[in-house]
């Protein structure tokens, strides 16, 4: 890897797709409903399989999903095609040739990168659609802005945007050994990253202080930016840093954490998926 930041090698970011995608807001609404079809139901995409991998069904909607999907979103376009968002109720079948396959790295995803970005924008567009229905001020039924996917109030006026949530998550670095952090609902033997939601009135750098403060007890110095995630489960932006240790013991919160202990760099524990910026933090920072 030759870039400075890990975001353009990550799955779930735009740039991941790079000059292959054009987001719909910049340019003018396709004809007709044809292209490729993004079809999500509940955390997965519904994909034809194609030799070792998958692909996205093309064409017009398959007829079998006729009245049974919501109605079509222009995403955007991909490779030259339009990109038509839609969803399948959970648990209903999949139609003959397609097949749900999950979109979440934890959960053993087999989706290629391309299509875990675009099922990713998918899936954080259709939540956006099912929480942005009504103004959150008066309650009143909101409509979409001319060319974007914000929403207006016909009542009070109020304008709302796609909300993402920014969250720092931090490898915690001291000369030949890395701090790493366990939840109990992790695979057994499996350790991250620490990590927690920006609070009101605090800067990224602030955060990382207090969240590793709060967590594991320790202090920490040399904060240094290496990349971020969009993170579609349902909407966090995950902004990744390596920091130095600084002092002061281990003291878990196990309010959050099962256990948090030091790994020497050559003997790391089993690793997050190489899908998500914990992974490839671990993968890039901690062994060097
Ligand atoms: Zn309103």
């Amino acid at each position: 890897m030759t870039d400075a930041y890990l975001s353009p090698h990550l799955p779930f970011n735009r740039e991941r797709l790079g000059a292959d995608f054009v987001p719909a807001k910049q340019g003018g609404k396709p004809p007709e409903h044809a292209g490729h079809w993004l079809v999500v139901q509940d955390q997965g995409l519904l994909v034809e399989s194609a030799g070792e991998t998958f692909r996205l069904p093309e064409g017009t909607l398959p007829a079998q999903l006729e009245g049974r999907v919501t109605e079509p979103m222009w995403l955007g376009t991909w490779r030259g095609t339009p990109c038509w968002v839609t969803s399948l109720p959970k648990g209903e079948a999949a139609p003959p040739g397609l097949s749900r396959e999950t979109l979440v790295p934890m959960a053993g995803t087999k989706l290629p990168d391309d299509l875990l970005s675009l099922g990713g924008m998918s899936m954080q567009y259709i939540w956006w659609e099912s929480t942005s229905g009504h103004c959150p001020r008066c309650g009143a039924a909101t409509t979409r802005i001319e060319g974007e996917w914000g929403k207006v109030c016909p009542g009070c006026k109020y304008e709302h945007y796609p909300h993402l949530h920014p969250a720092v998550i931090i490898l915690i670095r001291d000369n030949d050994r890395v701090l790493l952090a366990r939840k109990s609902i992790w695979a057994p033997g499996r350790y991250a990253l620490i990590a927690g939601f920006v609070d009101n009135g605090e800067s990224l750098e602030g955060c990382v202080h207090r969240e590793v403060e709060e967590e594991v007890g320790v202090h920490v110095k040399n904060i240094q930016y290496v990349g971020s995630q969009n993170w579609p489960f349902p909407s966090q932006l995950m902004v990744g840093f390596v920091v130095d240790y600084a002092g002061g013991e281990i003291r878990v919160d196990h309010e959050e954490l099962e256990d948090a202990r030091w790994f020497p760099r050559t003997e790391l524990p089993m690793r997050p998926s190489r899908h998500s910026i914990a992974g490839g933090i671990i993968e890039r920072y901690a062994r060097l």
